[in-house]
């Protein structure tokens, strides 16, 4: 019988070993989604939203539970754990209290005596999911999709099936009709099928670039609507007026939170000539004196990678980039024992065409770029297949909003790393996928924007 396995990244152990089911047990759990959606749908939202508020009540009264259950699974520090299962709930509230407002109907003006635009629900939405936020991920489609009075079916990385489970047991300990959140631990390589299946509406999917091109072409085959949140390799560029200080400490965050691996992470620091060398030390010094440890230790700053096979894929790309001609400051070996460790790394004298420059490093190292001035910072910044966030640092307010305006990214913060909010969209441009998750936006991506006219 095929199975998924956990195992923790920071000894190696297996935690447990999950049975697969079979195609046609998960199409037959899609069936009576669908099933359930003809009732879910019917409901107001108020009804909804009181399930929602209760779901967000579930996270926060688990949540020590489900965080050391992701700490355990994917290796993420145990502070960052707690805070993902509170971002859950914030996200179940938010879209509990806004959902009403952001699919209410539309009056427009026309000679008709009544037209509008309305919003209703597409039917089973397939989510494919990554790890590294095993929590929010799957939660940032659910709540709103499910708000709209969409179904959804949750295919979660096979990494982290035990919270996979949990984020179905919790739609159900808050009252949720069994049908509408349905776990599906499936092999990818069924995922086609489920695309295929007249019971799925649309799909979303969080991840690689490799994985959406795949989902992509096979939604696209059966004229099925795609979201999709894939990698990216975000540029932050560094001005010369910061203040040092604060720019080193948020660019170490920037590039360790989550222990590297997270989409918006800060990965190419392009730096203004004057201030290169200064950042670059003091940089350096912080990245050397964050602390690599066991992620259920409140002090360590980072833990293992989520997975052996990506620690030392990560270590490949380093490798490349250095016989490309990059050089290494700081990190770049594998340390002896236990685990998926991989420690913070930086790489210098970097250009398009080098792995680290072009591709994404999904883990903690950082790439960083010396620019002649803000045009060059913007010509590089904008040199990638990617384009998820990006950010400037700067005193000038007005020279940074400037620069945010003209980088080539879904996203583009001044002085603060790039975040995902409930309040504002989400989502990339080129390889970094299409479509918006979160806010009015990421509500109305699986629904059918509807005309109504009464002549
Ligand atoms: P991944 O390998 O693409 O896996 C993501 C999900 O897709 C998993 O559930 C995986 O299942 C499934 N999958 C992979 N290949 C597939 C295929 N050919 N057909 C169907 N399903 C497939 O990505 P990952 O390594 O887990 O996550 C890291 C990537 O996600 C990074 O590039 C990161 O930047 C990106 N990411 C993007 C966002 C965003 O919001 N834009 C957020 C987080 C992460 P299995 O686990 O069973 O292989």
């Amino acid at each position: 019988m095929a199975t998924s396995k956990s195992i923790n990244p920071a000894t190696g152990e297996t935690i447990k070993e999950y049975t697969r089911i079979s195609t046609n047990e998960a199409l037959e759990k899609i069936a009576a989604s669908k099933k359930e959606f003809h009732q879910w749908k019917q409901k107001t939202f108020e009804e909804r939203a009181k399930l929602m508020y209760a779901l967000a009540d579930v996270l926060d009264s688990n949540k020590e539970e489900y965080a050391q259950l992701a700490t355990r699974e994917m290796g993420k520090v145990i502070g960052q754990a707690r805070k993902e299962i509170e971002k859950c709930a914030w996200v179940c509230r938010y879209y509990a209290e806004h959902a009403a407002t952001l699919l209410a109907d539309e009056d427009v003006k026309t000679e008709a005596t009544k037209s509008y635009v309305t919003f209703q629900p597409s039917g089973v939405v397939l989510a494919v999911m990554p790890w590294n936020f095993p929590f929010y991920q799957a939660i940032r489609f659910a709540a709103p999709s499910l708000m709209a009075g969409n179904t959804g079916v949750l295919k979660h990385a096979s990494n982290v099936q035990g919270c996979a489970l949990a984020i179905e047991e919790a739609f159900l300990k808050a009252g949720f009709p069994k049908g509408v959140f349905t776990n599906l631990n499936v092999d990818s390589k069924d995922v086609k099928k489920l695309i295929e299946d007249k019971n799925i509406a649309a799909i979303t999917l969080t991840g690689s670039d490799a994985a959406g091109r795949s989902i992509a072409a096979i939604a696209g085959q059966n004229l099925k609507k795609t979201v999709m949140e894939l990698g990216g390799s975000d540029a932050y560029i560094i001005l010369d007026d910061v203040d040092l200080e604060k720019a080193t400490d948020l660019a170490t965050l920037g590039r360790l939170q989550n222990n590297g691996q997270t989409c918006i992470a800060a990965k190419r620091f392009i730096v203004h000539d004057a201030i290169y060398d200064d950042f670059l030390a003091l940089f350096t010094t912080k990245m050397k004196a964050a602390k690599m440890g066991e992620p259920t230790n409140e002090d360590s700053y980072y833990g293992p990678m989520a997975r052996l096979d990506l620690r030392d894929e990560l270590h490949e790309q380093v490798q490349k980039t250095i016989q490309q001609g990059g050089r290494l400051v700081l990190g770049g070996t594998i340390p002896e024992g236990k685990g998926a460790y991989y420690p913070a790394s930086i790489l210098v004298d970097l250009k398009p065409g080098m792995e680290a420059f072009d591709n994404e490093l999904f883990g903690p190292v950082a790439s960083v770029i010396r620019a002649k001035d803000d045009a060059h910072a913007v010509e590089l910044a904008n040199n990638s297949q990617f384009g998820l966030g990006s950010g400037v640092f700067t005193k000038d307010i007005q020279r940074g909003e400037k620069l945010a305006l003209q980088l080539e990214a879904g996203s583009s913060f001044v002085n603060k790393l790039v975040v995902s909010d409930p309040r504002l969209p989400f989502g990339g441009i080129k390889n970094s996928g299409y479509g918006r998750e979160l806010a009015a936006y990421g509500i109305r991506e699986f629904v059918n924007t509807k005309t109504i006219w009464i002549d």
